[in-house]
């Protein structure tokens, strides 16, 4: 059922123990906006359980309940709400396995989300954690530190450092009254900027396997299992293929395994979710990804094909 904000924060003040999961492969605004509503929900005498079933980025651990994020480990908490952040409820691995019976909230601002949740309160924002301020604000609490730092970071990360075209006056309005409650975006970024030396140098490789396609419209990064296999992250590597002069869409595939891949997509206005959807996945306009179980050559080809035909129906 879609409900609106306001009904979103009441159902969250109505529960007493929740659960807050969101995406596997978790990026600033997932784990930015689960550890802000469990610290908002903390802040209101709650008791909240972050659970991500992944690996996380060693960059976010500056945010203060990292340490206490667990992964699924087959015992269900008890739990009276389940909150899924930033995703659908079917991309958090295996976080709410063995748990029925309890009432699931979906809060995420993409586009392609399939509100197949009991209940979703979905919009086109910037950042899932821009979507946390709101509820924040409109509970009109104090904004803890935690709270603040962690949807700081949110909002950071999804919006490019409040670059991209998803950026809005109340992306700035949120920013702005998060500076006020302690977040300091020197800290954010020098924090989340931080990458170890190997993945510098897996950087310098994978800008090797740059190809220019579509004449020049169409930039690739294309990166093996064994480079992908050596790189801890690849955050970051589209964004510096997307700058160039007169490309529309970059992408970046990962072998992942001999039939396996990842592939990202960026856009400068080109709707690639057209692409993502068409191999099952999602995301926004101008940044959307899949999963695609074919070989790295294969990938390559099937991705490239869908571009040139979007690119050729703009
Ligand atoms: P990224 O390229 O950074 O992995 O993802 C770009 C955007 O697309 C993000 O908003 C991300 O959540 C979304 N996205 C990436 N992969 C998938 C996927 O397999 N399914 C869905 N539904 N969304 C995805
Ligand atoms: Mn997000």
């Amino acid at each position: 059922m879609k409900i609106t904000m306001e009904e979103a924060a009441k159902k969250l003040m109505a529960a007493q123990r929740v659960l807050i999961t969101a995406h596997v492969n978790p990026d600033g605004d997932a784990v930015g906006a689960s550890l802000g509503l469990a610290a908002l929900l903390r802040e209101k005498g709650k008791t909240a359980t972050v659970v991500l079933d992944d690996k996380l980025p060693r960059n976010l651990a500056f945010l203060p309940g990292y340490d206490e994020i667990r992964r699924p480990d087959g015992t269900p908490p008890d739990v009276d709400l389940l909150v899924v952040l930033d995703a659908d409820p079917d991309r958090v691995g295996d976080a709410l396995k063995g748990i029925s019976g309890v009432p699931l909230l979906n809060i995420d601002h993409h586009i392609t989300n399939k509100q197949t949740a009991d209940f979703y309160y979905i919009e086109n924002r910037a950042a899932t954690a821009e979507m946390i301020y709101d509820i924040a604000e409109h509970l009109a609490s104090s904004f803890p530190k935690a709270m603040a730092l962690a949807l700081y970071t949110g909002l950071s990360g999804d919006t490019g450092s409040f670059r991209f075209s998803n950026t809005r006056p109340s992306t700035f309005r949120a920013a702005a009254r998060l500076l006020e409650a302690g977040a300091e975006p020197h800290v954010v970024s020098e924090n989340f900027e931080v990458k170890p030396l190997s993945v510098f140098e897996g950087q310098v490789a994978a800008l090797r396997t740059l190809e220019m396609t579509s004449g020049g419209r169409v930039a690739g990064l294309y990166l093996d299992q064994e480079l992908t296999a050596k790189l801890e992250s690849s955050e970051g590597f589209i964004d510096m293929i997307r700058v160039i002069e007169g490309v529309e869409a970059a992408v970046l595939i990962r072998a992942l395994e001999p039939a396996r891949c990842r592939v990202s997509i960026r856009s400068k206005g080109l709707d690639v979710t057209r692409v993502a959807t068409k191999f099952g996945g999602g995301g926004h306009v101008r940044a959307a990804g899949c999963t695609l179980e074919m070989p790295l050559a294969e990938a390559k080809r099937a991705i490239q094909t869908a571009l040139d035909e979007l690119l050729a129906s703009s």
